[in-house]
């Protein structure tokens, strides 16, 4: 990109009186303002870029360049399942007739649009092993808090409301305990082994100390270092035994999807990221939706809207049948939990993950969990001579690595990341779980081809190589992107949002 020419920022392209349009001479420009009341009018022109049109469109179709994204290359950021999102998807997501809905519109006009949410809550309970879904939640965060909420619900329900501790391996996702102490809970951590599983003695002593008050474990499995927990099954009825429910973080599902269910491991509770297995794009703040499934016994605290099957007697034709099977928009009952957000959730996102379910199809969903693990086992044994593998075992859908294994060079997991940059890759997730000192945690997920695996797998042997015969050109990296290193302190802590205010500071 040409910097000079097409500048950083749009304000930097600004000439005065430059303009992208033309009016008639006689254009008249007085109603513009006049018929707005005097206060509400500017004193002064507002401070806006004045640009030709086409030095607009290279300025953003330059800085469009400098994004990365799926689509331009193998982004294999653990933790966050970044997988393709097939065209198709976002054909059907921006079809009109369901961007233009709006969520108070009567029933009967959008049947269609509630087939769909129906059909996508029915689908999921199939794939998790539950009974009921909602797919009103907006994140995966948004979900845990939802599921926790119904988890008191059904303690309060029971009049065992002094049920006040959530249980956490201390290797969990930091939303787990922030969504626990959200819904007013407390949150006790469970100790890992030092192979990452959960420490089920450490578990049957907090029971035995605590059962009573236990309302909730908090689990994923495969846990965050990507190994599935051995034990699942005796975690899930020691907690059930003490009276707790067994919540299942299901942003990791996409090892496991089509291979085993939640449900089937005595998991109660659960929320399903579908903008990581079902395949939206996310990152950059949404859109996102965390469906909610429950057990048999727990639907009734849900929260509303449900979308709900039913025969219905619409007296919409004349002569047609007044009786049929549709869909009806239920607004609660007395034990729901009511709105926990935006009617309906992000419907956009149910269409995308509505579509990518039935494209793939019953047989080929099934081998969305074995292909990414396959996958992220084939890294892990390729690179485990340069990179520290502090995990031995079979891994679920990702690997974590400590570092590289020569830690003379003094080339760190970041310097490793940056350099990655320069040869088109996005960094897999750092310093991430912290359970290690130089965590590397890449996830390719099940799209990738053997080629570009083989082609990273190369480069990251090549970094490895360059640590030791010219450790600071990794140290210095990147070299080949727009901006070198950032100070991320000062990014995270002073971030200039704003060009009139980065020009006061
Ligand atoms: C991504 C993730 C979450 C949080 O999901 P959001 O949709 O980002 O709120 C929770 N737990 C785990 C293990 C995750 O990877």
């Amino acid at each position: 990109m040409n910097r000079t020419l097409y500048g950083n920022l749009i304000f930097e392209l600004s000439k005065k009186g430059r303009k992208g349009y033309s009016l008639p001479q006689d254009y008249d420009r007085t109603h513009t303002t006049a018929e707005l009341p005097a206060a509400l009018r500017r004193k002064e022109a507002a401070r806006l870029p004045e640009c030709d049109e086409l030095t607009v469109v290279r300025h953003y179709t330059n800085l469009s360049h400098n994004n990365f994204g799926v689509n331009d290359g193998f982004y294999p950021l653990g933790s966050c399942t970044m997988k393709y999102n097939p065209v198709i998807n976002e054909e059907i997501a921006g079809m009109k007739a369901f961007a233009g809905l709006h969520p108070l519109q009567p029933a009967v006009t959008c049947q269609g649009a509630l087939e769909v949410y129906y059909n996508l809550q029915e689908s999921l309970a199939e794939l998790a092993g539950l009974k009921e879904f909602t797919l009103n939640p907006c994140a995966g965060a948004h979900g845990e808090l939802t599921g926790l909420m119904v988890i008191r619900a059904y303690h309060e329900s029971r009049k065992d409301a002094a049920r006040t501790k959530v249980l956490i391996p201390d290797s969990a996702h930091g939303t787990n305990p922030a969504s626990a102490a959200v819904c007013g809970l407390e949150v006790v951590e469970v100790k890992s082994l030092a192979d990452g599983t959960v420490d089920v003695e450490h578990l049957r002593e907090l029971l035995n100390e605590m059962g009573s008050e236990v309302a909730a474990m908090m689990m994923t499995n495969p846990n965050t270092l990507g190994i599935f927990e051995p034990r699942v099954l005796e975690i899930t009825e020691l907690v059930h035994k003490a009276g707790g429910l067994m919540y299942y973080d299901g942003a990791n599902l996409n090892a496991l999807l089509g291979e085993c269910r939640p449900g089937d491991m005595g998991f109660d509770v659960m929320h399903i990221n579908l903008h990581k297995t079902f395949s939206t794009p996310h990152g950059g703040g949404g859109p996102g939706s965390g469906p909610v499934g429950v057990r048999e016994g727990l639907e009734q605290f849900l929260p509303t809207p449900r979308v709900k099957k039913v025969v219905v007697n619409y007296d919409i034709p004349e002569d047609g049948p007044t009786e049929w099977e549709g869909f009806i928009v239920d607004w609660g009952t007395d034990s729901s939990l009511g709105s926990i957000g935006n009617f309906f959730g992000n419907f956009g996102v149910m269409l995308k993950a509505y579509a990518y379910i039935l494209s793939l199809g019953s047989e080929n969903i099934k081998k969305v969990g074995p292909l990414a693990t396959l996958n992220a086992n084939y890294i892990k044994e390729s690179l485990k001579g340069e990179y520290l593998l502090p995990i031995k075992g079979l891994c679920k859908h990702e690997v974590v690595f400590d570092g590289l294994v020569d830690k003379t060079t003094g080339v760190t997991t970041m310097d490793v990341a940056k350099r990655l940059l320069d040869y088109g890759y996005h960094a897999p997730t750092i310093y991430f779980p912290l359970l290690f000192h130089e965590s590397l945690m890449i996830e390719p997920t099940e799209n990738e081809s053997k080629e570009t695996i083989d082609a990273f797998i190369a480069v990251m042997r090549k970094i490895a190589e360059e640590a030791k015969t010219d450790p600071e050109l990794v140290k210095t990296a990147p070299h080949n992107t727009p901006i070198g290193r950032v100070d991320d302190v000062l990014a995270a802590k002073q971030p200039v949002t704003t060009y009139w205010k980065s020009l006061e500071v």
